[in-house]
């Protein structure tokens, strides 16, 4: 499993401002899209492409394109669904699929209650969605539910990890062709499953309690 963590002044300065708990939602949901778009930059280094041939008003040359199949995106609902609006500005060609995942709050297991996506992801770079890796979790059971549809490299795209999650996922997933990016790796976990310092509940945050 590669970790590239991203260390980077503008990154810096919007995850402050996202972690404080004045911020308001409408801010919140802002600067999670921008900040997702510059992880994005990074997360999609290694995009497979396809040469083709371009006319220019003054010459024939040669570029790429996105490689067939395009790109699946996998936002978690319901925080990742936040992350979704600053992916597809970086990636409009790709695909979305859906997955729902929720925490017993007691327990911390997770449990799935919604899927929508190809059977088939044979040759496809997926990218999951999901702002706050804690346990690990529910990337865990993204990533096995995508391997085992054949997905060829998996992408996560998170906003905080707890070290505990971070060694879960590389326990889980081993060396298998999946990368994590993320804005910053906090101290630890506290006993109710919340990453600390980090910035509270996301889906909360960006959506409202809902309850
Ligand atoms: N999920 C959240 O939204 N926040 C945490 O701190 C941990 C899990």
């Amino acid at each position: 499993m590669k970790i590239v963590e991203i260390d980077h002044p503008l990154i810096h300065a919007k995850l402050t401002e996202l972690r404080d708990e004045n911020t308001p939602s409408h801010r919140f949901r802002k600067l999670t899209e921008e900040l997702v778009s510059l992880l994005a930059y990074e997360a999609t280094r290694d995009l497979a492409v396809e040469h083709i041939a371009v006319k220019t008003p003054v010459a024939d040359t040669t570029g790429v394109k996105f490689a067939e199949p395009v790109p699946m995106i996998l936002p978690i609902l319901r925080a990742g669904l936040g992350m979704l609006e600053g992916m597809l500005k970086i990636m409009p060609q790709a695909e979305v699929g859906f997955l729902g995942a929720v925490r017993d709050e007691a327990t911390l297991k997770i449990s799935t209650y919604a899927e929508r996506m190809p059977e088939d992801l044979k040759e496809r770079h997926v990218f999951i969605l999901d702002p706050m890796l804690a346990t690990g979790g529910t990337l865990i059971t993204a990533a096995l539910t995508l391997k085992s549809k054949g997905a060829k490299k998996i992408t996560a795209i998170c906003l905080l990890a707890a070290p505990e999650g971070i060694e879960s996922l590389k326990q889980k997933i081993g060396n298998d062709d999946f990368t994590l990016v993320i804005a910053g790796i906090d101290e630890k976990l506290n006993n109710l499953g919340y990453i600390v310092p980090g910035l509270g509940d996301a889906g909360d945050r960006l959506f409202g309690k809902a309850d």
